[in-house]
C-alpha cells in the first residue's frame, strides 16, 4: 500500500508503526495538563499539601477540605504567587481582575460535590511555547518548530485519592484541596512528536520554576490529550476525543498514537468519531471508551460566592516577574553563545537547571575548555547516572572535583 507511513516515535524505543492512510490524515492534537503546586499548605485551607509524607490516610484534613456544611475557603497566597509565574514563564497576559468558580459533578473523591475552579477568568491567558514538531532534532539535527499558543492557565484543587478493592472502594482525603494548575493548549499541534515536546518543555519549566517536582509517577503532573484526525490540507477541526489522566510521557504518546490510528480507521470505513471521554489501557495498549464527553454546560458553573473576586496588582505581578529564573530556551541560547555548543549539546545541558548549573559550576572551576566538560557531563557523568538510578544531586562528586578531575 503506498498510502502507508511509518510513525516513529524516537523518544518510545518501542513505538514504530506503520499507519494506513496516515499519509493522507493530519492529526489535531491540543493539551490539558494538571500540575500541583508544591505549596506548604492546601489551595483553600491550611493543611499541608505534603500528602505524600502523611502518616496515614485521613490525617491532613479538616472541614474545609472534606467538604463540611458551613466551612469556609480561604485562598492561599502562594498558590497564587506560583500560578502567576508559570503564567508569565508561558508568555501569558495576567489578567488582574480573577474570578473562582463552581464547577457541578458528583463523585466520591469530591466530597463538596462541586470542584472549585476558574471559568470564565482565568489567572493567566493568551501565551505560547516554542515546540519542535520534528523528531529528526532527537539524535543530532536542528529538527523543525512551531509556536503552540497556550488557551489559559487556571487554579483549581485536586480530588481525593480513591483505591478500588475488590468489592468497594476506599477514599483517602489527603490529596483533596491541594492547589492544581490547569494548562490548556489550543488544539495547534500536529504531530505526536509536537505534543510530546511540548509536554516536555512545559515540565522543565515548572521545574526550573520549583512549583512542580515533574514526578509523573507520583501523579503530581498528568496529562490529557484531546485528538482528532482530518484531511490533509483541510483546515477544519472535525469532533475529538479525550484521554484522561496520562501519567507518562510514554502513555501520552503511545495513547495519541494509538487514537490517530483509531480514528483514522473510523473515518476509512465510512464511519464517525464521536465526542468521547477515553481512559488509555497501558498493558493492552488501547484507549477504552469511558463515557460521552460532557460539554460545559453540564457542570453549571456558576461564581463561587465563598470567595470574592480576586484583584491582582500591576506591581505586585511585576514583581513576581523579576523572580522568573532564565528559563530553558533561554538557557539554551547564552550556552550556545557563552560556551559555543551546538544547539542539541546545550539543549541536553539546560534539559534540567541542575544539570546547567552543575555544567557552569565546572566550567568556571576547571582550566579545560567548556566543550571538554560538556562531553563528560554527557559521556561519563550522565552514563553513571542512567546506570546508577542516582540525581545529580545525590552523586557523592562535587562540580569542583569533577572540573579537576577532567583537568
Ligand atoms: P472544553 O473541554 O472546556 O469544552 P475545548 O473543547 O475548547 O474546551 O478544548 C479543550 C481542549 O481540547 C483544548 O486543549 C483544545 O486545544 C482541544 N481541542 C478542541 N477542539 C479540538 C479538536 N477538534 N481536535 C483536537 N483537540 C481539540
Ligand atoms: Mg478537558
Ligand atoms: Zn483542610
Amino acid at each position: 500500500m503506498s498510502n502507508v507511513k511509518t510513525v516513529k516515535i524516537l523518544a518510545d524505543r518501542h513505538y514504530n508503526r506503520q499507519i494506513p492512510y496516515m499519509s493522507t490524515y493530519e492529526p489535531v492534537i491540543g493539551l490539558e495538563i494538571h500540575a500541583e503546586l508544591q505549596t506548604n499548605s492546601k489551595m483553600f485551607c491550611s493543611c499541608s499539601a505534603d500528602y505524600s509524607n502523611a502518616p496515614e490516610p485521613n490525617t491532613f484534613i479538616c472541614p474545609v477540605c472534606t467538604g463540611l456544611p458551613g466551612a469556609l475557603p480561604v485562598l492561599n497566597r502562594k498558590a497564587i504567587e506560583q500560578a502567576t509565574l508559570v503564567g508569565l514563564a508561558l508568555n501569558c497576559s495576567i489578567n488582574e481582575h480573577n474570578t473562582f468558580a463552581r464547577k457541578n459533578y458528583f463523585y466520591p473523591d469530591l466530597p463538596k460535590g462541586y470542584q472549585i475552579s476558574q471559568y470564565e477568568l482565568p489567572i493567566a491567558s493568551q501565551g505560547w511555547l516554542d515546540v519542535l514538531d520534528d523528531d529528526s532534532l532527537l539524535p543530532s539535527g536542528e529538527g523543525s518548530g512551531m509556536r503552540v499558543i497556550v488557551r489559559r492557565v487556571h487554579l483549581e484543587e485536586d480530588t481525593a485519592k480513591l483505591a478500588h478493592e475488590k468489592n468497594y472502594a476506599l477514599v483517602d482525603f489527603n490529596r483533596a484541596g491541594v492547589p492544581l494548575l490547569e494548562i490548556v493548549s489550543e488544539p495547534d499541534m500536529r504531530t505526536v512528536e509536537a505534543a510530546l515536546s511540548y509536554a516536555t518543555r512545559i515540565r522543565a519549566i515548572l521545574r526550573y520554576l520549583g512549583v512542580n517536582s515533574g514526578d509523573m509517577e507520583k501523579g503530581v503532573l498528568r496529562f490529557e490529550a484531546n485528538i482528532s484526525v482530518r484531511p490533509s490540507g483541510s483546515s477544519e477541526f472535525r469532533t475529538r476525543t479525550e484521554i484522561k489522566n496520562l501519567n507518562s510521557f510514554r502513555a501520552l504518546t503511545r495513547a495519541s498514537a494509538y487514537e490517530i490510528e483509531r480514528q483514522i480507521k473510523v473515518y476509512e470505513s465510512g464511519g464517525e468519531v464521536v465526542q468521547e471521554t477515553l481512559g488509555w489501557d497501558d498493558a493492552r495498549g488501547v484507549t477504552v471508551s469511558q463515557r460521552g464527553k460532557e460539554d460545559a454546560h453540564d457542570y453549571r458553573y456558576f461564581p463561587e460566592p465563598d470567595l470574592p473576586p480576586l484583584q491582582l496588582d500591576r506591581k505586585w505581578i511585576d514583581s513576581i516577574k523579576r523572580q522568573l529564573p532564565e528559563l530553558p530556551d533561554a538557557k539554551t541560547r547564552r550556552f550556545m553563545e557563552q560556551y559555543e555548543l551546538k544547539r542539541q549539546e546545550a539543549i541536553l545541558l539546560t534539559s534540567e537547571r541542575s544539570l546547567a548549573d552543575y555544567f557552569e559550576d565546572a566550567v568556571s572551576k576547571s582550566g579545560s575548555p567548556a566543550k571538554t566538560i560538556h562531553s563528560w557531563m554527557a559521556g561519563e557523568l550522565m552514563r553513571y547516572m542512567n546506570e546508577s538510578g542516582l540525581a545529580l544531586e545525590d552523586i557523592a562528586l562535587p562540580a569542583e572535583r569533577f572540573a579537576q578531575l577532567i583537568d
